[in-house]
């Protein structure tokens, strides 16, 4: 059995997270699972359908309703998979400004946690994966064996968010990408269910100086200990 069996990183909205879980499994020759997708299939839709996102009680059912999917990347457009959403390719949709601003609204209910959450364990516990997000180490997969907790001031992930939306032809202007992501923030880290926040056992690393080289880096030495460690027992 390959050790460890379950990377989880947690942290906020353009802490490197994405970057580092894609490498990372690569490097590893782990699964990468970016489970952030998944609410935002959900916000998605609940926007598509022109569903009041305040009412809790039409999202919690709309979860019950759609089927999402992520599997290998069909294109070479940037993308690191695919996202379904009842069939249909909505990987760059799912990105959109309109997203960001609604997701964190969408992903505070319990419904919609309880669902995605079940999904997810059942996904963590086919190994040799890497999954990333809000609570993987906290409360969806609270026993993993390696926990990282990736953390960079709000300027500096702001800035990494708002040249990744210029890149793609987004045009917001760095205050609004700043003010959304203080908004998200606060609202991922204050929810009652599942907040934001590292686990006790958690490893946190700061991005905010450091390439993404030196994060891995770090990280792989992590890993390198704990497959010593294992090797000795
Ligand atoms: O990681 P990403 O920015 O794609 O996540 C989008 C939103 O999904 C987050 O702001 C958060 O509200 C929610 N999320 C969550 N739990 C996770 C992953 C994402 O609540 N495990």
């Amino acid at each position: 059995m390959s050790i460890p069996q379950l990377i989880t990183i947690d942290g906020p909205a353009g802490s490197g997270k994405s970057t580092l879980g894609r490498l990372l499994a690569i490097r590893l020759n782990y699964l990468y699972f970016d489970t952030g997708v998944l609410y935002r299939v959900v916000t998605l839709e609940g926007l598509r359908r022109g569903e009041n996102l305040e009412d809790e009680t039409s999202i919690e059912d709309l979860v019950e309703q759609i089927s999402i999917d992520v599997r290998p990347a069909s294109k070479n457009d940037g993308r690191s998979f695919d996202v379904l959403l009842d069939g249909e390719d909505v990987t760059w949709e799912i990105r959109k400004r309109e997203v960001d601003a609604n997701v964190s609204v969408v992903s505070a209910y319990k419904g919609v946690r309880r669902k995605l959450t079940e999904q997810l364990r059942r996904i963590a516990n086919r190994g040799q994966i890497v999954m990333v997000g809000r609570d993987i180490g906290t409360i969806v997969m609270p026993d993993a064996d390696l926990k990282i907790y990736l953390d960079a001031s709000v300027e500096v992930r702001a800035k990494r968010r708002y040249y990744e939306l210029q890149e793609r032809g987004e045009n917001s202007s760095f205050e609004e990408v700043l003010e959304s992501m203080r908004t998200r923030d606060l609202i991922d880290s204050t929810r009652e269910i599942a907040p934001l926040e590292p686990a006790e056992d958690a490893i946190v690393v700061d991005s905010s100086s450091l390439t993404i080289e030196q994060v891995i880096e770090k990280v792989l030495g992590l890993v390198n200990g704990l497959r010593e460690k294992s090797s000795q027992l």
